[in-house]
């Protein structure tokens, strides 16, 4: 069974369905080689940079969870998409500046990118004002990158306190995204080891080159962008 990324050369021959169903025969066999019930993972399509018209056909084909990376980018194409498929599921997998999260709470039913107080605040804030706040993830900065947004591993406890304590957040998970050119297996199981300690039920984790990695190590929603789209341009 080959395990790599299927991304590159000759997938694009392929069409929207037999690509979709290409991973999901790779999460299935992941799932039974973990000894995991398929239930146990949703597979996100990341559709960032792909237009309405390019995700269309996934939707038809019966992927209902999709990922964007970009609020303003979603709201573009997500609000019609979501009128002709009402039971799909959109979730924010990258970084929410505060300004844009009353447009992201409106828009999104997970977000996977909570990492810092000034953002509990403002969704805090929101919820205060009446608006029906999504599923929350923190996200972790596994490889402690100065780039990467996200909390150090360290402090994990102490967000985690100022967003369910003082802020009154109820968060479902955890998330991360490791640094490209390291092994994910310990970011992972790292993550999977902080989700347990605070009884956190989600772990949003693996990407097209490592899901069978982090299905292994607990995922519950994987986030695949190249292998079910093709290479982004
Ligand atoms: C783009 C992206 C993915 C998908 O990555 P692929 O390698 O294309 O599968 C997953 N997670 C996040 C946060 C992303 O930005």
């Amino acid at each position: 069974m080959n395990k790599q990324s299927e991304s590159g050369a000759g997938k694009l021959e392929k069409t929207p369905e037999k690509r979709l169903q290409a991973v999901q025969a790779r999460v299935a066999q992941a799932c039974q080689e973990a000894g995991r019930p398929a239930a146990a993972v949703t597979l996100l399509a990341i559709s960032k940079t792909n237009p309405a018209e390019i995700i269309r056909p996934y939707l038809r084909a019966g992927q209902r969870h999709f990922g964007e990376n970009r609020v303003q980018e979603a709201q573009q194409k997500w609000p019609d998409l979501k009128a002709e498929f009402p039971d799909c599921t959109l979730h924010l997998v990258g970084p929410l500046q505060s300004n844009k999260a009353a447009q992201a709470v409106a828009l999104f039913d997970v977000i996977h990118t909570l990492d810092r107080p000034s953002l509990a605040d403002a969704l805090a804030r929101l919820r205060d004002n009446g608006a029906e706040l999504p599923k929350l993830l923190v996200q972790v900065n596994s490889g402690a990158e100065p780039q990467k947004s996200g909390v150090l591993p360290d402090d994990v406890p102490s967000f985690l306190d100022t967003c369910q304590a003082d802020r009154g957040l109820a968060v479902a998970g955890l998330m991360c995204l490791p640094p490209v050119d390291a092994a994910p297996g310990p970011h992972f199981a790292l993550l999977g080891k902080l989700a347990e300690a605070h009884n956190l039920p989600l772990l949003s984790m693996g990407m097209s080159g490592d899901f069978e990695t982090a299905v292994q190590l607990g995922a519950t929603h994987i986030r695949v962008g190249t292998d079910i789209f093709g290479p982004r341009g």
